[in-house]
Protein backbone atom coordinates (compact mmCIF):
# COMPACT_ATOMS: atom_id res chain seq x y z
CA UNK A 1 0.00 0.00 0.00
CA UNK A 2 1.06 3.33 -0.64
CA UNK A 3 0.52 6.46 1.72
CA UNK A 4 -1.86 7.50 -0.71
CA UNK A 5 -3.42 4.04 -0.66
CA UNK A 6 -3.21 3.94 3.14
CA UNK A 7 -5.04 7.55 3.64
CA UNK A 8 -7.77 6.84 1.22
CA UNK A 9 -9.06 3.40 2.81
CA UNK A 10 -8.74 4.94 6.31
CA UNK A 11 -10.94 7.74 5.37
CA UNK A 12 -13.23 5.18 3.63
CA UNK A 13 -13.21 2.91 6.59
CA UNK A 14 -12.21 3.89 9.56
CA UNK A 15 -13.17 6.34 12.22
CA UNK A 16 -11.11 8.24 14.10
CA UNK A 17 -11.75 10.43 17.72
CA UNK A 18 -15.09 12.73 16.95
CA UNK A 19 -14.94 12.49 13.50
CA UNK A 20 -17.46 12.64 10.34
CA UNK A 21 -17.41 9.53 7.85
CA UNK A 22 -18.95 11.82 4.62
CA UNK A 23 -16.42 14.76 5.70
CA UNK A 24 -13.55 14.11 7.55
CA UNK A 25 -10.70 16.16 8.87
CA UNK A 26 -7.50 15.02 7.17
CA UNK A 27 -5.35 12.38 9.13
CA UNK A 28 -1.68 12.76 9.37
CA UNK A 29 -0.02 9.16 8.56
CA UNK A 30 2.69 8.13 11.84
CA UNK A 31 5.18 5.89 10.85
CA UNK A 32 6.90 5.65 14.32
CA UNK A 33 8.15 7.90 17.63
CA UNK A 34 11.11 7.62 19.33
CA UNK A 35 11.55 10.12 22.16
CA UNK A 36 9.66 12.87 21.79
CA UNK A 37 9.68 12.51 18.60
CA UNK A 38 6.60 11.25 16.23
CA UNK A 39 8.19 10.71 12.16
CA UNK A 40 5.67 11.06 9.57
CA UNK A 41 5.57 8.50 7.02
CA UNK A 42 7.39 11.27 4.36
CA UNK A 43 10.30 11.13 7.14
CA UNK A 44 9.57 14.25 8.33
CA UNK A 45 9.74 14.51 12.36
CA UNK A 46 7.58 16.18 14.72
CA UNK A 47 8.17 17.13 18.51
CA UNK A 48 5.53 16.23 19.95
CA UNK A 49 3.71 18.09 22.10
CA UNK A 50 0.79 16.13 23.34
CA UNK A 51 2.55 13.35 25.22
CA UNK A 52 -0.27 11.60 23.01
CA UNK A 53 -3.11 13.05 25.34
CA UNK A 54 -1.15 13.17 28.71
CA UNK A 55 -0.28 9.69 28.80
CA UNK A 56 3.65 9.49 27.28
CA UNK A 57 5.34 10.75 29.90
CA UNK A 58 8.79 9.02 29.50
CA UNK A 59 8.73 9.88 25.74
CA UNK A 60 8.23 6.89 23.21
CA UNK A 61 10.24 3.52 22.33
CA UNK A 62 11.59 4.31 25.72
CA UNK A 63 14.15 1.17 26.79
CA UNK A 64 13.45 0.63 30.50
CA UNK A 65 9.39 0.28 29.26
CA UNK A 66 10.31 -1.50 26.18
CA UNK A 67 12.40 -3.86 27.95
CA UNK A 68 10.18 -4.77 30.97
CA UNK A 69 7.15 -5.68 28.05
CA UNK A 70 9.63 -7.92 26.29
CA UNK A 71 10.07 -9.81 29.13
CA UNK A 72 6.72 -10.37 29.97
CA UNK A 73 5.49 -11.32 26.61
CA UNK A 74 7.84 -14.08 27.43
CA UNK A 75 6.38 -15.23 30.74
CA UNK A 76 2.82 -14.47 29.96
CA UNK A 77 1.19 -11.59 28.15
CA UNK A 78 -2.24 -12.30 29.38
CA UNK A 79 -4.18 -14.54 31.79
CA UNK A 80 -7.71 -14.31 33.71
CA UNK A 81 -7.98 -12.48 36.77
CA UNK A 82 -10.57 -14.50 38.28
CA UNK A 83 -8.83 -17.18 40.85
CA UNK A 84 -5.58 -15.97 39.71
CA UNK A 85 -2.97 -13.32 40.73
CA UNK A 86 0.58 -12.51 39.20
CA UNK A 87 3.57 -10.77 40.73
CA UNK A 88 3.14 -7.73 37.65
CA UNK A 89 0.01 -7.35 39.31
CA UNK A 90 0.72 -7.35 42.96
CA UNK A 91 3.89 -5.12 42.52
CA UNK A 92 2.02 -2.89 40.45
CA UNK A 93 -1.26 -2.31 43.52
CA UNK A 94 2.31 -1.79 45.53
CA UNK A 95 3.57 1.10 43.89
CA UNK A 96 0.34 2.58 43.47
CA UNK A 97 -0.87 2.42 47.56
CA UNK A 98 2.69 3.90 48.29
CA UNK A 99 2.72 6.63 46.12
CA UNK A 100 -1.10 7.90 46.14
CA UNK A 101 -2.52 9.86 48.86
CA UNK A 102 -2.41 8.36 52.19
CA UNK A 103 -5.39 6.08 52.63
CA UNK A 104 -5.89 4.52 49.05
CA UNK A 105 -5.03 1.00 50.00
CA UNK A 106 -7.94 -1.14 47.57
CA UNK A 107 -6.80 -1.38 43.96
CA UNK A 108 -9.59 -2.14 40.91
CA UNK A 109 -7.58 -2.94 37.86
CA UNK A 110 -9.21 -2.40 34.34
CA UNK A 111 -8.88 -1.42 31.03
CA UNK A 112 -9.45 2.19 30.27
CA UNK A 113 -10.22 5.60 31.98
CA UNK A 114 -13.83 5.78 31.12
CA UNK A 115 -14.51 1.91 32.40
CA UNK A 116 -12.26 3.19 35.74
CA UNK A 117 -14.79 5.91 36.21
CA UNK A 118 -17.89 3.51 36.06
CA UNK A 119 -16.09 1.35 37.78
CA UNK A 120 -15.73 4.23 41.04
CA UNK A 121 -18.93 5.52 40.62
CA UNK A 122 -20.26 2.42 40.92
CA UNK A 123 -18.04 1.83 43.66
CA UNK A 124 -19.58 5.04 45.73
CA UNK A 125 -23.37 3.83 45.19
CA UNK A 126 -22.70 0.14 46.39
CA UNK A 127 -21.10 1.49 48.90
CA UNK A 128 -24.20 3.92 50.10
CA UNK A 129 -26.83 0.84 48.87
CA UNK A 130 -24.30 -1.01 51.65
CA UNK A 131 -24.56 1.59 54.37
CA UNK A 132 -28.73 1.55 54.18
CA UNK A 133 -28.69 4.42 51.93
CA UNK A 134 -30.09 3.14 48.65
CA UNK A 135 -31.70 6.34 47.91
CA UNK A 136 -28.23 8.25 47.80
CA UNK A 137 -28.06 7.07 44.26
CA UNK A 138 -26.99 10.43 42.41
CA UNK A 139 -23.73 11.81 41.38
CA UNK A 140 -22.55 15.69 42.09
CA UNK A 141 -20.45 17.25 39.84
CA UNK A 142 -19.14 20.90 39.12
CA UNK A 143 -19.39 21.88 35.09
CA UNK A 144 -16.44 22.16 32.66
CA UNK A 145 -15.78 18.74 33.71
CA UNK A 146 -14.72 15.71 31.90
CA UNK A 147 -14.73 11.74 32.98
CA UNK A 148 -15.12 9.99 29.62
CA UNK A 149 -17.06 8.93 26.70
CA UNK A 150 -19.34 5.68 28.32
CA UNK A 151 -22.92 6.30 29.21
CA UNK A 152 -22.34 7.00 32.83
CA UNK A 153 -19.35 9.20 32.61
CA UNK A 154 -21.00 11.41 30.18
CA UNK A 155 -23.91 11.91 32.16
CA UNK A 156 -21.04 13.93 34.80
CA UNK A 157 -19.05 15.53 31.89
CA UNK A 158 -19.72 19.67 31.05
CA UNK A 159 -24.08 19.56 30.37
CA UNK A 160 -22.99 22.46 27.87
CA UNK A 161 -19.98 21.53 26.08
CA UNK A 162 -20.58 17.64 26.67
CA UNK A 163 -23.17 15.15 24.76
CA UNK A 164 -25.93 16.21 26.98
CA UNK A 165 -27.92 18.12 24.52
CA UNK A 166 -27.71 14.78 22.04
CA UNK A 167 -28.65 12.80 24.84
CA UNK A 168 -31.51 15.24 26.60
CA UNK A 169 -33.77 12.63 28.27
CA UNK A 170 -31.68 9.87 28.59
CA UNK A 171 -28.55 10.11 30.51
CA UNK A 172 -29.06 9.63 34.18
CA UNK A 173 -29.97 12.93 35.86
CA UNK A 174 -27.24 14.19 38.31
CA UNK A 175 -26.22 17.29 39.84
CA UNK A 176 -23.95 20.31 38.38
CA UNK A 177 -22.81 23.31 40.34
CA UNK A 178 -20.93 25.93 37.95
CA UNK A 179 -17.67 25.54 37.77
CA UNK A 180 -14.92 26.72 40.92
CA UNK A 181 -14.18 30.33 39.78
CA UNK A 182 -10.91 31.37 42.02
CA UNK A 183 -7.95 30.51 39.81
CA UNK A 184 -5.30 28.63 40.31
CA UNK A 185 -2.70 31.33 42.28
CA UNK A 186 -5.40 33.27 43.14
CA UNK A 187 -6.61 34.41 46.66
CA UNK A 188 -9.46 32.27 47.99
CA UNK A 189 -12.87 33.68 48.23
CA UNK A 190 -15.20 31.45 50.25
CA UNK A 191 -17.96 32.45 48.16
CA UNK A 192 -16.75 30.45 45.57
CA UNK A 193 -17.49 27.14 47.49
CA UNK A 194 -20.88 28.41 48.29
CA UNK A 195 -23.27 26.62 44.96
CA UNK A 196 -21.59 23.27 46.25
CA UNK A 197 -22.51 23.46 49.97
CA UNK A 198 -26.21 24.33 48.68
CA UNK A 199 -26.41 21.91 46.20
CA UNK A 200 -25.76 19.34 49.28
CA UNK A 201 -28.13 20.89 51.70
CA UNK A 202 -30.46 21.05 49.77
CA UNK A 203 -29.95 17.12 47.62
CA UNK A 204 -27.40 15.71 50.43
CA UNK A 205 -30.65 12.68 50.66
CA UNK A 206 -30.16 11.03 47.67
CA UNK A 207 -26.31 12.38 46.34
CA UNK A 208 -24.15 9.55 46.81
CA UNK A 209 -20.65 10.95 45.77
CA UNK A 210 -19.11 14.24 43.84
CA UNK A 211 -16.93 13.68 41.16
CA UNK A 212 -14.26 15.98 40.12
CA UNK A 213 -11.00 16.57 38.04
CA UNK A 214 -9.16 17.62 41.26
CA UNK A 215 -7.32 21.52 40.47
CA UNK A 216 -7.49 20.93 36.97
CA UNK A 217 -10.12 20.55 34.79
CA UNK A 218 -8.88 18.89 31.61
CA UNK A 219 -10.86 17.85 28.14
CA UNK A 220 -14.01 20.03 29.38
CA UNK A 221 -12.24 23.28 29.44
CA UNK A 222 -8.15 23.17 30.90
CA UNK A 223 -9.12 25.18 33.62
CA UNK A 224 -7.04 25.66 36.36
CA UNK A 225 -8.47 26.25 39.86
CA UNK A 226 -7.64 26.81 43.62
CA UNK A 227 -6.64 24.00 45.56
CA UNK A 228 -8.77 25.27 48.21
CA UNK A 229 -12.10 24.86 46.96
CA UNK A 230 -10.74 20.98 46.88
CA UNK A 231 -10.17 21.09 50.33
CA UNK A 232 -13.84 22.94 50.98
CA UNK A 233 -15.28 19.89 48.94
CA UNK A 234 -13.83 17.23 50.94
CA UNK A 235 -15.08 18.80 53.88
CA UNK A 236 -18.74 19.25 52.55
CA UNK A 237 -18.47 15.31 51.63
CA UNK A 238 -17.56 14.79 54.99
CA UNK A 239 -20.63 16.86 56.52
CA UNK A 240 -22.76 15.26 54.51
CA UNK A 241 -22.08 11.32 54.33
CA UNK A 242 -21.22 11.76 50.54
CA UNK A 243 -17.74 9.93 48.84
CA UNK A 244 -15.43 12.08 47.08
CA UNK A 245 -14.47 10.78 43.74
CA UNK A 246 -11.26 12.38 42.36
CA UNK A 247 -10.76 12.02 38.81
CA UNK A 248 -6.89 11.73 38.16
CA UNK A 249 -6.82 10.48 35.36
CA UNK A 250 -5.56 13.36 33.41
CA UNK A 251 -3.59 14.67 36.40
CA UNK A 252 -1.35 11.47 37.97
CA UNK A 253 1.86 10.96 37.91
CA UNK A 254 2.93 14.26 37.90
CA UNK A 255 1.32 16.48 35.36
CA UNK A 256 0.40 19.45 37.78
CA UNK A 257 3.41 19.97 39.59
CA UNK A 258 2.52 17.18 42.18
CA UNK A 259 2.54 13.41 41.90
CA UNK A 260 -0.97 14.02 42.14
CA UNK A 261 -3.30 16.90 41.90
CA UNK A 262 -4.86 16.04 45.49
CA UNK A 263 -1.73 16.58 46.68
CA UNK A 264 -1.83 20.54 46.19
CA UNK A 265 -4.97 20.61 48.63
CA UNK A 266 -3.23 17.52 51.05
CA UNK A 267 -6.46 15.14 50.72
CA UNK A 268 -7.61 11.73 50.15
CA UNK A 269 -10.41 11.20 48.56
CA UNK A 270 -12.03 8.33 49.00
CA UNK A 271 -12.24 6.71 45.74
CA UNK A 272 -9.25 7.76 43.04
CA UNK A 273 -9.21 7.13 39.21
CA UNK A 274 -5.97 6.88 37.62
CA UNK A 275 -5.50 5.97 33.62
CA UNK A 276 -3.42 7.68 31.01
CA UNK A 277 -0.20 8.12 31.81
CA UNK A 278 0.11 4.64 34.29
CA UNK A 279 1.73 2.74 31.65
CA UNK A 280 3.91 5.21 30.42
CA UNK A 281 1.67 5.87 27.40
CA UNK A 282 1.91 2.16 26.04
CA UNK A 283 -1.12 1.05 26.53
CA UNK A 284 -4.61 1.26 27.19
CA UNK A 285 -5.07 0.49 31.54
CA UNK A 286 -6.90 2.00 34.10
CA UNK A 287 -6.82 1.61 38.34
CA UNK A 288 -9.71 2.41 40.62
CA UNK A 289 -8.15 2.94 43.56
CA UNK A 290 -10.51 3.15 47.19
CA UNK A 291 -9.88 3.42 50.96
CA UNK A 292 -10.52 0.17 53.65
CA UNK A 293 -13.22 1.67 54.39
CA UNK A 294 -15.39 2.06 50.83
CA UNK A 295 -13.99 -1.68 50.01
CA UNK A 296 -14.98 -3.17 53.35
CA UNK A 297 -18.27 -1.48 53.79
CA UNK A 298 -19.11 -2.57 50.10
CA UNK A 299 -18.43 -6.80 51.15
CA UNK A 300 -20.46 -6.43 53.99
CA UNK A 301 -23.71 -5.59 51.79
CA UNK A 302 -25.89 -7.23 50.18
CA UNK A 303 -24.10 -8.92 47.17
CA UNK A 304 -21.38 -9.54 49.32
CA UNK A 305 -18.67 -8.57 46.52
CA UNK A 306 -18.48 -5.70 43.99
CA UNK A 307 -19.75 -6.50 41.01
CA UNK A 308 -17.90 -5.77 38.23
CA UNK A 309 -14.72 -7.61 36.39
CA UNK A 310 -13.27 -6.90 33.01
CA UNK A 311 -12.01 -9.70 30.39
CA UNK A 312 -8.37 -8.43 30.82
CA UNK A 313 -8.73 -7.01 34.47
CA UNK A 314 -4.76 -6.45 35.63
CA UNK A 315 -3.48 -7.30 31.94
CA UNK A 316 -0.03 -8.59 32.62
CA UNK A 317 1.64 -6.93 29.71
CA UNK A 318 -0.31 -3.73 30.88
CA UNK A 319 0.91 -4.23 34.47
CA UNK A 320 4.92 -4.82 33.62
CA UNK A 321 4.58 -1.45 31.34
CA UNK A 322 2.82 -0.02 34.24
CA UNK A 323 5.26 -0.95 36.60
CA UNK A 324 8.63 -0.24 34.85
CA UNK A 325 7.04 3.24 34.13
CA UNK A 326 6.66 3.86 38.00
CA UNK A 327 9.93 2.74 38.35
CA UNK A 328 11.64 5.76 35.93
CA UNK A 329 9.17 8.06 38.09
CA UNK A 330 10.72 7.24 41.13
CA UNK A 331 14.18 7.28 39.99
CA UNK A 332 14.36 10.57 38.10
CA UNK A 333 12.57 13.11 40.72
CA UNK A 334 10.11 14.26 37.59
CA UNK A 335 8.33 17.34 39.88
CA UNK A 336 11.75 18.86 39.35
CA UNK A 337 11.63 18.42 35.54
CA UNK A 338 7.62 19.58 35.63
CA UNK A 339 8.92 22.86 37.36
CA UNK A 340 11.64 23.31 35.10
CA UNK A 341 9.07 23.16 32.43
CA UNK A 342 6.68 24.83 33.88
CA UNK A 343 8.89 28.00 34.29
CA UNK A 344 9.87 27.60 30.74
CA UNK A 345 6.83 27.47 29.19
CA UNK A 346 5.78 30.90 31.64
CA UNK A 347 8.83 32.59 29.86
CA UNK A 348 7.90 31.14 26.87
CA UNK A 349 4.22 31.84 26.55
CA UNK A 350 3.92 34.77 28.08
CA UNK A 351 4.46 37.00 24.78
CA UNK A 352 0.76 35.61 23.33
CA UNK A 353 -1.02 37.04 26.00
CA UNK A 354 -0.02 40.66 23.93
CA UNK A 355 -1.43 38.89 20.93
CA UNK A 356 -5.12 39.77 19.32
CA UNK A 357 -6.54 36.91 19.45
CA UNK A 358 -5.78 35.36 22.36
CA UNK A 359 -8.26 35.55 25.05
CA UNK A 360 -5.75 34.05 27.81
CA UNK A 361 -2.36 32.27 28.65
CA UNK A 362 -1.67 30.17 31.44
CA UNK A 363 0.23 27.18 32.69
CA UNK A 364 0.29 24.88 35.68
CA UNK A 365 3.35 21.67 35.72
CA UNK A 366 3.90 20.56 32.50
CA UNK A 367 0.56 22.07 30.69
CA UNK A 368 0.50 25.06 28.95
CA UNK A 369 -2.89 26.82 27.41
CA UNK A 370 -3.60 29.41 25.07
CA UNK A 371 -7.18 30.20 25.00
CA UNK A 372 -7.89 31.92 22.17
CA UNK A 373 -10.99 34.17 21.78
CA UNK A 374 -12.42 32.59 18.53
CA UNK A 375 -12.73 28.61 18.16
CA UNK A 376 -9.51 27.84 15.75
CA UNK A 377 -10.14 26.39 12.15
CA UNK A 378 -8.76 22.61 13.05
CA UNK A 379 -7.96 21.40 9.31
CA UNK A 380 -5.82 24.63 8.67
CA UNK A 381 -3.88 24.72 11.96
CA UNK A 382 -3.49 21.64 12.55
CA UNK A 383 -1.49 21.69 9.07
CA UNK A 384 0.45 24.75 10.13
CA UNK A 385 1.69 22.97 13.31
CA UNK A 386 2.85 19.89 11.18
CA UNK A 387 4.69 22.29 8.64
CA UNK A 388 5.88 23.83 11.37
CA UNK A 389 7.08 20.53 12.59
CA UNK A 390 5.23 20.00 15.69
CA UNK A 391 2.39 17.97 16.63
CA UNK A 392 -0.27 20.03 18.83
CA UNK A 393 -3.74 19.44 18.53
CA UNK A 394 -6.28 21.86 19.60
CA UNK A 395 -10.24 21.43 20.67
CA UNK A 396 -11.99 24.41 19.89
CA UNK A 397 -11.23 27.56 21.44
CA UNK A 398 -8.09 26.00 23.07
CA UNK A 399 -4.41 25.16 22.36
CA UNK A 400 -2.30 23.97 24.77
CA UNK A 401 0.90 21.38 25.17
CA UNK A 402 1.80 18.78 27.51
CA UNK A 403 4.83 17.59 26.62
CA UNK A 404 6.69 13.95 27.55
CA UNK A 405 8.64 15.12 30.69
CA UNK A 406 11.86 14.00 29.18
CA UNK A 407 12.09 16.94 26.43
CA UNK A 408 15.21 19.60 26.81
CA UNK A 409 14.86 22.75 27.04
CA UNK A 410 15.90 23.18 23.32
CA UNK A 411 13.41 20.69 22.61
CA UNK A 412 11.10 22.90 24.14
CA UNK A 413 11.86 25.62 22.71
CA UNK A 414 11.48 24.78 19.11
CA UNK A 415 8.02 23.61 20.50
CA UNK A 416 6.96 26.74 21.86
CA UNK A 417 8.62 29.10 19.39
CA UNK A 418 6.17 27.04 16.68
CA UNK A 419 3.31 27.36 18.50
CA UNK A 420 4.03 31.15 19.09
CA UNK A 421 4.75 31.83 15.46
CA UNK A 422 1.32 30.11 14.17
CA UNK A 423 -0.76 31.27 16.59
CA UNK A 424 0.14 34.68 16.57
CA UNK A 425 -0.92 34.39 12.22
CA UNK A 426 -4.45 34.01 13.63
CA UNK A 427 -5.99 37.73 13.86
CA UNK A 428 -9.11 38.40 15.33
C1 LIG B 1 -9.22 10.93 29.32
C2 LIG B 1 -10.00 11.04 30.55
C3 LIG B 1 -10.98 10.08 30.90
C4 LIG B 1 -11.34 8.93 30.00
O1 LIG B 1 -10.28 8.05 29.78
P1 LIG B 1 -10.30 7.07 28.50
O2 LIG B 1 -9.07 6.25 28.66
O3 LIG B 1 -10.26 7.97 27.29
O4 LIG B 1 -11.55 6.28 28.57
C5 LIG B 1 -11.63 10.25 32.10
N1 LIG B 1 -11.36 11.28 32.92
C6 LIG B 1 -10.45 12.21 32.63
C7 LIG B 1 -10.17 13.31 33.59
C8 LIG B 1 -9.74 12.14 31.42
O5 LIG B 1 -8.84 13.08 31.12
Amino acid sequence: MTTEQLLEYDKKHIWHPYTSMINPLPVYPMARANGVYLELEDGRQLIDGMSSWWAVIHGYNHPHINAAIERQLKDMSHVMFGGITHRPAVELAQKLVDITPDGLERVFFSDSGSVAVEVAMKMALQYQNAKGNPQKNQLLTIRSGYHGDTWHTMSVCDPDTGMHTIWNGRLPIHFFVDAPQVKFGQEWNPSDIKPMREALEAHHQTIGAIILEPVVQGAGGMRFYSPQYLKEVKLLCEEFGVLLIADEIATGFGRSGKMFACEWAGITPDIMCLGKAITGGYMSFAATLATAEVAETISKGNPSCFMHGPTFMANPLACAAANASLELLMQSSPIGKVKQIEAQLERELAVARTFGGVADVRVLGAIGVIEMRQPVDMATIQREFVEAGIWVRPFGKLVYVMPPFIITPSELSRLTAALIEVVGRIKN
